[in-house]
């Protein structure tokens, strides 16, 4: 990255870019998109069928959507597993959905099998959860049934609480290798403030773990919660620095409703009741003080030495070759390849390189997608069909969001439009060269700034999703 920022504090940054101000509470935005045309589940299972995926590269996404505690900011697609003696059932029952609907997708479309699949993401809820029987069933059927490529990256997400025994040693001879764990703050009266059963000690153990496996692996952290400061978030930023964690995401509070955006739940911080309560005893630090927090977390990783790849992702120089983010990113985001997901609310996309997209969205009520599996049918909810500048706002919304370099003739080939010189795109584009949040490295090369870094969920939704994908007069020239 050739540019340094210009200003360290997002409130500051917001104030030159006025035209970046989201609302506190709308500002959860959606990276998938909102517009296209909407597709009925049988229109877009058709196309789905019609999809030429054979060969090309793609990612594999299962989601596993169970949690053995709720989070109060937690706006993901998840239940509550109870410890009441039957957590193997229902853990293996989620095992089995899971597999019967890759299953059933392997048959009903020749292609999927023979996609070349280059990253794995067992995720959720707390994929964690799975014991390695679990694990090693799902990872069985993912060998037997799909054309994984040499070198495939393959991670588990988990939290800290899952980590306290061997199983990091099992899943890795099982094939996983890398990892994600969710650890949002080492302070225990935070952690216990939003519902969190692990404790600092918990979590430090778990890295410890995963620093010896000396595997890639990601930690998350939020700042914006209950009883954060900016020094004591920084604070646990540093320790996870100096321990030498390869990669740390900061996520920013958001308290956006995810059911209302049709894409999640709402979260118990969601309910006005609840909010209102919280806010009258001053528990959420205000907005000033969460780009406060940011700023010192930002401050710590700058002395550390470590690099924002992709956006809102902190890195270890040289953790991953080749732009610095993991293969998962560089299939989602940076290259915008095929993404086949499975399970209660996963989205995904088509692309095989070409010039539409197909945006797929699972129903994301868990006991309807339960019903819709037992039933044997599909449990995809609606599509949404990308053309043109469609389909290329959200092409250039992953690849800012990748903060990786942005070639002109990528989409000329792809897309058949020149970036620098046909409407909306050369606009959207010298604006953003203008305003200092993207550098023009050459006549083939842009890349986000590290202003645009700090900014680029709000650059993609104001930018790209509402000046290109919303733009309505037919431009694409392919
Ligand atoms: S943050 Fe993670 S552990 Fe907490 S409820 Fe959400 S998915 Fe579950």
């Amino acid at each position: 990255m050739s540019t340094s920022y210009t200003e360290l504090n997002l409130g500051e940054l917001l104030k030159r870019h006025p035209e970046l101000q989201i609302s506190h509470t709308d500002y959860n935005i959606n990276v998938t998109a909102n517009f296209g045309t909407k597709l009925s589940s049988g229109d877009a299972e058709k196309m789905y069928q019609d999809f030429d995926g054979a060969g090309k590269p793609s990612t594999l996404y299962f989601h596993v959507p169970l949690c053995s505690y709720i989070c109060h900011f937690c706006n993901y697609v998840k239940k509550y597993l109870p410890e009441d003696g039957n957590e193997e059932e229902v853990l293996e029952n989620w095992v089995n959905l899971l597999i019967k609907e890759s299953t059933e997708n392997l048959h009903r479309n020749n292609w999927v099998s023979k996609a070349r699949i280059e990253s794995i993401y067992i995720g959720g809820g707390t994929a964690s959860l799975l014991k390695p029987h679990h694990l090693r069933k799902l990872m069985t059927h993912i060998k037997e049934n799909y054309y994984i490529a040499d070198g495939c990256e393959v991670s588990l997400e988990g939290n800290p609480d899952n980590y306290q025994g061997n199983e990091l040693a099992e899943a890795i001879e099982m094939g996983f290798n890398r990892f994600s764990i969710g650890v949002q703050s080492l302070d225990d009266q935070v952690i216990n403030a939003v519902g969190r059963k692990h404790d600092r000690a918990m979590s430090l153990s778990a890295i410890d773990k995963l620093l010896v496996t000396e595997k890639p692996f990601n930690v998350d952290v939020i700042f914006g919660l209950p009883y954060q400061t900016p020094m004591s978030i920084a604070e646990d930023v540093r320790i996870l620095c100096e321990k030498g964690v390869p990669t740390i995401t900061i996520y920013r509070l958001r308290n956006a409703d995810r059911q209302k955006m049709g894409i999640g739940n709402s979260s118990l911080w969601n309910n006005k009741r609840v909010r209102e309560k919280m806010e009258n005893a001053n528990l959420f630090p205000s907005l000033e003080m969460t780009y406060t927090m940011r700023e010192e977390i930002l401050k710590v990783f700058l002395e550390y030495g470590y690099q924002p790849s992709p956006c809102g992702w902190w890195s270890r120089p040289d953790t991953y070759a080749e732009g610095n983010i993991p293969q998962i990113s560089k299939n989602k985001w940076e290259r915008y390849d095929s993404m086949i997901a499975y399970g209660p609310g996963v989205y995904g996309w088509l692309t095989g390189g070409q010039d539409t997209v197909l945006q797929t969205h699972n129903i994301s009520d868990i006991g309807k997608y339960v019903e819709a599996m037992e039933s044997n049918e599909n449990p995809l909810s609606f599509g949404r069909l990308l053309e043109g500048n469609q389909a290329i706002s959200t092409a250039l919304g992953f690849n800012y969001k990748a903060n990786q370099p942005i070639k002109v003739e990528r989409y000329q080939k792809q897309f058949g439009v020149n970036l620098l010189t046909d409407t909306p795109y050369a606009e959207v584009i010298s604006s953003l060269i203008e305003n200092r949040l993207l550098l023009k490295v050459d006549e083939n090369t842009l890349i986000p700034t590290l202003d645009g870094e700090a900014l680029h969920e709000e650059i993609i939704s104001i930018y790209f999703h509402n000046k290109i994908g919303n733009f309505t007069t037919e431009i694409c020239n392919k």
